[in-house]
């Protein structure tokens, strides 16, 4: 059986700082019972490169985004995760669900996850879009989680990726050693523990097989922000769970680029 890949987002997580806190008890759970490795992402330290590279297997000079613009980008021949999952078997559903636009809006920038209007006709494709830059990111990840979770429970979308911005967006204003950060972590968490309870009524109800995949785009400087290329910037990490499966046997060592084939593999 082909396991159902849920591939979680969370920008500007500084790892290390989640797990220190002790507010990220979900987080340091699956951790301990999944895969992990940590990587490093290459300059700019941008959400537009860095989820560029993440989500379409690509290096910075494949996917030619170079920062937030999105300006003389190269995604129409450098397709997202989802539609390779499609394009490598058509029976597959994908869903995505983001509050930052460039990521799943085809009205801006990008966007990175194609749209693929036919196969959005088709119920085979669902994209939910939401924006937190305007409505901010508190609100907007906790409307991602629940969508997140109906799709899920619904229609149990063979390839689905999901994304959280309010832990960088927190980084941003407050930096990453105050409270602010680690509140907005810890609902991030919050999210993450309703996301897994239903995936696992998913295997009980209908003995599917699901990989829960989680990374960052890039950490945050102590005082926030982030584009340049100091380890805490630099520094990601990938958590693959599986439930009612086994977890994957990747290899410790990875690139950025090398998430897309890993995950496209569990589904050859
Ligand atoms: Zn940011």
């Amino acid at each position: 059986m082909k396991p159902k890949i849920l591939l979680v987002g969370i920008d500007g997580l500084v790892l290390s700082t989640a797990l220190d806190s002790g507010q990220a008890p979900y987080l340091q759970s699956l951790k301990k019972r999944g895969y992990f490795t940590e990587f490093t992402m290459d300059v700019p330290t941008l959400s537009g490169p860095g989820w560029s590279t993440l989500l379409t297997g690509s290096t910075h000079a494949e996917h030619k985004v170079g920062d937030n613009s999105f300006i003389g980008h190269n995604l129409l021949r450098r397709p997202d995760l989802l539609s390779r999952a499609f394009y490598q078997d058509q029976s597959t559903t994908t869903f995505a669900a983001a509050g930052w636009p460039p990521l799943v809006d085809p009205a801006g920038p990008g966007p990175v996850i194609h749209q693929r209007r036919e196969q959005q006709l088709s119920f085979q494709h669902r994209v939910i879009v939401r924006d937190g830059e305007t409505h901010g990111y508190r609100q907007i990840d906790a409307e991602i989680a629940d969508v997140a979770i109906y799709a899920i429970s619904q229609h149990g979308p063979d390839v689905s990726f999901i994304y959280f911005c309010g832990a960088d967006e927190a980084g941003h204003t407050h930096g990453t050693l105050g409270q602010e950060y680690l509140h907005a972590i810890a609902r991030i968490d919050d999210h993450l523990h309703r996301l897994e309870s239903a995936l696992l009524t998913r295997t009980q109800n209908y003995k599917e097989e699901w990989l829960l995949v989680l990374t960052t785009d890039h950490g945050h400087l102590d005082e926030g922000g982030h584009g340049g290329d100091s380890d805490q910037e630099k520094a990601s990490f990938l958590i693959a769970v599986g439930i009612g499966r086994g977890n994957p046997d990747w290899n410790e060592r990875m690139e950025p680029h090398d998430l897309v084939p890993l995950l496209l593999d569990e589904r050859a």
